[in-house]
């Protein structure tokens, strides 16, 4: 009789999860914001979110020790994992084994256009339980990944997810929400209990849904005077958006210019930035673009 191979463990189990842990010496880092998903109900929401139809190539980031890995692999057509750490891209090697290709890379220094290659422009459907220790840079990361794109599906810190999601008008609102809704439409698709990750974290997450804006909303030359007209505008939230703009290094212009800057865009110069929408944002950029070209620093 033959005899069937044994199952790979399973990382969404605790208890197999601390053996594979054990075996090989390893012990999760804060510092790379190692907190390994152990609720397979969360798993298959974050897959579920992605909304695959067996066609779309998956891009993981941050794959640990395989908790989303081996369900998004019985989901997309193929699977491209990246981790910075050897022992879990040994321990990855275990639990997911072929069913994706792992590679140890670097998030913040990964080249995409080499990474992905140009045959599935804008068909990949990208997880990422982002470590937080480097949400932010990572988050950016990201954004770069619009042209390549269909759907994101991430999981951050819950107070993350609340400003990237923010409407105008609320107190979450701030220059990361401005930057990121200009690329993507955001959803909030659900709240994770910190229980549901061990080591248990300190705060609760929640998954978002990321889907590109075509066509591009903001020409990508744009794309620094944007991140610059947005800095000014949050930098003193609490001032007028004309003693804002006027303000900030930035920038460099009076109150004066500032004032009729605003007014050229139609936006009234005594709101405050959190109100403005990415429409106001993208006018403002293209008036500020256009003024900088008429009169160079
Ligand atoms: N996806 C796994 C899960 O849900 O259980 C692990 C998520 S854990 C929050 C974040 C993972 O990202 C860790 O495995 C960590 O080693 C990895 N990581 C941290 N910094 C990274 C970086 N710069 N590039 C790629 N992976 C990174």
């Amino acid at each position: 009789m033959s005899q069937q191979a044994p199952s790979p463990p399973d990382p969404l189990s605790p208890a197999q999860l601390r053996e594979l842990f054990h075996r090989h010496q390893f012990r999760p880092r804060r510092s790379l914001g190692q907190t390994f998903l152990i609720d397979g109900n969360i798993a298959r929401k974050i897959v579920a979110a992605a909304e695959f139809t067996g066609r779309e190539p998956a891009l993981e980031i941050g794959a640990g020790a395989g908790a989303v890995t081996g369900p998004l692999a019985d989901a997309a057509s193929r699977v491209v994992a990246i981790e910075i750490d050897p022992t879990l891209i040994a321990i990855l090697r275990q639990t997911v084994g072929r069913r994706a290709h792992i590679l140890q890379a670097d998030v913040l220094n990964v080249d995409w256009a080499d990474l992905l290659g140009s045959q599935d422009k804008g068909r990949w459907r990208v997880v990422a339980n982002l470590p937080y220790a480097i949400t932010g840079p990572a988050l950016l990361r990201l954004t770069e990944l619009w042209e390549w794109v269909d759907r994101l599906v991430i999981m951050v810190q819950d107070e993350v997810a609340q400003r990237l999601a923010a409407s105008p008008g609320t107190r979450a609102r701030g220059g990361i929400s401005v930057r990121l809704q200009l690329l993507f439409d955001v959803a909030r698709v659900a709240r994770v209990a910190r229980t549901c990750f061990w080591p248990r974290p300190r705060v609760d997450s929640a998954i978002l849904l990321l889907k590109p804006r075509r066509p591009r909303p903001l020409p990508p030359e744009l794309d620094s005077t944007l991140r610059r007209v947005v800095r000014a505008a949050f930098a003193a939230r609490r001032k007028t958006l004309g003693n804002a703009l006027a303000a900030s290094p930035d920038l460099a212009i009076s109150k004066h210019d500032a004032i009729s800057l605003l007014s050229h865009c139609g936006i009234d110069h005594t709101r405050r930035a959190e109100e403005l929408d990415e429409t106001d944002f993208l006018r403002l950029t293209a008036a500020v673009a256009a003024r900088e070209q008429e009169r160079p620093a």
